[in-house]
């Protein structure tokens, strides 16, 4: 345990209702009561763990605010030390004066991810859980949470554990097949040996291809709204980014220079392209609009393509529908309110969508069908993910470690040249879970957190 005390602001700096200041180690309680009278009088020091009280935060004799002080005892604490928590008004200037009396009172300032840091090395979470961590505070989307949220309460761990119990055993089998060095394998322990290495290859698979399946909860949904002028595109685009449910926020894009606008639709992260150009070239709509919607259905990995189901089809309809794809398009037929003039059949063999975007109806079918056409039902949320590129190059390693000693094992290697693969993976599960692993490993992991995390 740590003997230095550390002190951080865990909210996000603005103003907002509370603002909590968390102090965690050894003296955190003392320090927290220098700065901290309670309205009752009783001292933070001879209250129990997991209870609060009321009062009042000083800067020396001067009182900087009035806050709540929660104290939680070492072990049973986020960081298995003892922490307070100062929650007081969240303001800028008051959430920094707190944070000031705390450091002047013998606090010192936490580094980034400093708190979940200290939790893992006090055994309260392995690598994988602090990094779905910062995984459920990043998350966008309902299934992202879910999926990381499954990893915090140890989904991907029990998994990574029961490989290792795999490999572990075909090591202690190794090590007695050893002590009988002459002898040749045995059709009992060769089946052992098979029935082991097998399972830990084929399950260290199926968490690779989770990596791959889970991309869209972890960077959301490359998304496109395309269509001619006037057919509904951007009632559509509130229709989908309905303030109730959605969090719209504007992102710069990554690789393209244009704003984008992330919206959380069917439990999915969308990253709508901005359609502004579009809008702006309306003279020349008919050239400019479908080299825009050519641009974005190329780069896109959802569109959906909107036409207006009360106007028969035109050339423009027809171009943009010549450039689409039924893998990753989905035809929205808006305007249903209205007298219908175009068919469904003439999409084929595209999914289509009858929408009123006006009237927000069709909505649960659009949300069903871009659930489909992602693949979204078919990512388990409560299954075992991995999570980030750490997680995904640590288990391609194991695996490939494991692949060679199956071949070893197949080509009749001596069992010491296949113990020493199997002791490699095992080694590169640990360093997966934290059970062994080097400072500069665990740094690189917490070095992404936020101060206050
Ligand atoms: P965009 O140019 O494709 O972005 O189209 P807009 O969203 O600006 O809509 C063009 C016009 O169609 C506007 O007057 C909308 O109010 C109208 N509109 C959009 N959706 C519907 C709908 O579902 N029903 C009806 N009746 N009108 C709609």
């Amino acid at each position: 345990m740590s003997e230095k005390t550390v002190a951080a602001i865990s909210t996000p700096s603005g103003e907002g209702g509370i603002g909590v200041i968390r102090i965690s180690g050894k003296e955190a309680i003392k320090i927290a009561d220098t700065v901290f009278k309670a309205a009752n009088g009783i001292s933070l020091c001879a209250m129990p763990g997991y209870s609060a009280a009321f009062g009042y935060v000083y800067d020396k004799e001067e009182q900087i605010d009035e806050a709540v002080a929660t104290v939680f005892l070492e072990p049973k604490s986020y960081t298995g030390e003892n922490v307070c928590e100062i929650s007081c008004h969240g303001g800028q200037y008051v959430t920094s004066a707190v944070l000031r009396a705390v450091l002047a009172a013998g606090a010192q300032m936490a580094a980034p991810g400093e708190f979940t840091k200290r939790a893992f090395l006090n055994g309260k979470l392995d690598l994988i859980k602090a990094e779905s961590v910062m995984g459920l505070i990043s998350a966008k989307s309902r299934e992202e949470l879910r999926v990381q949220l499954a990893a915090k309460r140890g989904k991907t761990s029990e998994e990574i554990e029961k490989i290792e119990a795999a490999l572990l055993e075909l090591s202690a089998d190794f090590a007695a097949y050893s002590d009988y060095p002459d002898e040749d394998l045995p059709e009992l322990s060769a089946d052992n040996f098979f029935r082991l290495i097998n399972f830990a290859e084929a399950e260290l698979g199926s968490l690779l291809t989770s990596f791959d399946s889970g991309k869209i909860l972890r960077e959301g949904v490359a998304a496109a709204i395309v269509g001619k002028p006037n057919v509904g595109k951007s009632t559509l685009m509130n229709m989908l980014s309905r303030e109730k449910r959605s969090i719209v926020t504007d992102i710069a894009g990554t690789t393209r220079d244009v704003i984008e606008n992330s919206v959380s639709f069917a439990g999915l992260n969308l990253i709508l392209a901005d359609t502004a150009g579009i809008r702006q070239t309306k003279d020349a709509v008919e050239e400019v609009g479908v080299e825009l919607a050519k641009e974005r259905i190329s780069s896109a990995q959802l569109i959906l393509a909107v036409f207006d189901s009360s106007d028969e089809l035109d050339s423009n309809d027809k171009e943009i529908l010549s450039l689409l794809s039924p893998d990753n398009t989905i035809i929205v037929l808006n305007k249903t309110d209205k007298q219908p003039k175009i068919d469904k059949a003439v999409f084929g063999g595209f999914k289509t969508v009858l929408i009123s975007a006006k009237n927000g109806e069709g909505e649960k079918e659009l949300e069903n069908a871009v659930r489909e056409i992602t693949a979204a039902d078919k990512i388990n949320p409560a299954a075992a993910l991995l999570l980030s590129e750490r997680q995904r190059d640590l288990v391609q390693e194991a695996h490939s470690a494991v692949t060679e000693a199956k071949n070893m094992l197949k080509s009749g290697f001596t069992i010491d040249a296949v113990e020493v693969c199997v002791e490699e993976a095992l080694s590169t599960l640990y360093t997966l879970s934290g059970k062994r692993v080097t400072n500069e490993v665990a740094d690189e992991v917490f070095r992404r957190f936020c101060v206050g995390k």
